[in-house]
């Protein structure tokens, strides 16, 4: 299949594309590059089957142009990461909600396939902190925490993709991505994972938030992006929304002491406010588990890697790219 990649340059962009490639499909990653990286791709370039744009999914020009080359779309192009939605939350709104539009709106003229990249951040606070399955109640704070809008806006995304699938027969899937890592994360957008891995590295302080309690779930990326390529094809999975994840849970305080030893560093661990790392009043979901049954039924996923391996891959990546 001729398959367009939008975000294709970011981190979970250019492995899913990677992974399409490695099945025989043909990719065309259009990326604007606002937190994706053109080094992500460049092991890509020159590839068979593979091009790329440098442009905005906002370029309606030519995004009707690659939609129409494309038999099949998986949007990921999003403002992605808990710091940058505090931070900018006009870019955030509007890039996820009118991004999303865009997209359905024309892959709907063309009736294409379409994979809509989602969030576990849209069950917000919900009740106990999972095993959510899809069809949970989303739960969301007040409107002027910043965080929410995150949640909400991709809430809305998949309330469109749901709503082209029922109202005008769209073949669309909505993947619900829990806390997914692996090498070509940066740390940059503060995602836990690599801040803490490089922090080691350099001998910084590693910087745990809040009580360091909240527990997480970490999914290597090249499985999750493995059952996202076999979801193209799955005809169960339409108009249904899809969690990826892994549920090996562990809270952040274990995780930055099992990066310490992995890495041999020298670094304190310390406690910084939630208030001090994002905003006067952030709220924190204490806890976040999948359940992961729905990919299991419908596509036979069950992840394999432990966290070690996951924590391996991104320590050896961060130490490969340092001078
Ligand atoms: N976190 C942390 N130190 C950091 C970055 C994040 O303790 O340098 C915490 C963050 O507050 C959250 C968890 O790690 O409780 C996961 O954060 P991330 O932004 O990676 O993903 P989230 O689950 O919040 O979407």
């Amino acid at each position: 299949m001729n398959i367009l990649v939008t975000g294709g340059a970011g981190f979970i962009g250019s492995h899913l594309s990677e992974a399409l490639l490695e099945r025989g499909h043909s990719v065309h990653s259009v990326d604007d590059l606002s937190t994706g990286s053109i080094k992500n791709i460049e092991h890509l370039k020159g590839s068979r089957g593979y091009a790329y744009t440098i442009g905005s999914i906002f370029d309606k020009a030519l995004l009707a142009e690659l939609v129409d080359w494309s038999d099949a779309v998986y949007h990921l192009a999003a403002a992605v990461g808990v710091r940058l939605i505090v931070e900018d939350p006009v870019r955030t709104i509007e890039t996820n909600v009118h991004g999303t539009e865009m997209v359905l709106k024309l892959s709907s003229k063309k009736k294409r396939r379409v994979i809509v990249a989602s969030t576990s951040e849209v069950y917000g606070k919900g009740p106990g902190g999972g095993p959510f399955s899809e069809g949970a109640d989303l739960v969301f704070g007040a409107t002027d925490r910043a965080r929410w809008a995150y949640a909400c806006s991709k809430a809305i995304d998949e309330f469109l993709a749901l709503a082209y699938w029922r109202q005008k027969a769209v073949p669309t899937t909505v993947v619900r991505l829990f806390n997914t890592v692996g090498p070509r994360q940066t740390g940059q957008y503060g995602m836990v994972v690599p801040s803490l891995v490089t922090q080691a590295i350099r001998g910084d302080d590693m910087t745990v938030y809040g009580t360091g309690r909240q527990t997480r779930c970490f999914a290597l990326v090249s499985e999750v992006v493995v059952a996202m390529t076999d979801l193209l094809e799955c005809k169960p999975s339409l108009g249904k929304v899809v969690n990826l994840g892994s549920s090996e849970e562990v809270s952040i305080l274990q995780l930055a002491k099992r990066i310490k030893t992995m890495t041999n560093s020298r670094s304190k661990i310390v406690f910084v406010p939630y208030d001090k790392a994002y905003e006067a009043g952030f709220e924190d979901m204490q806890r976040r588990v999948p359940d992961l049954s729905r990919a299991r039924k419908l596509v036979g996923f069950r992840p394999k890697a432990t966290l070690d391996d996951i924590l391996k891959s991104v320590i050896d990546h961060i130490r490969a790219q340092r001078p």
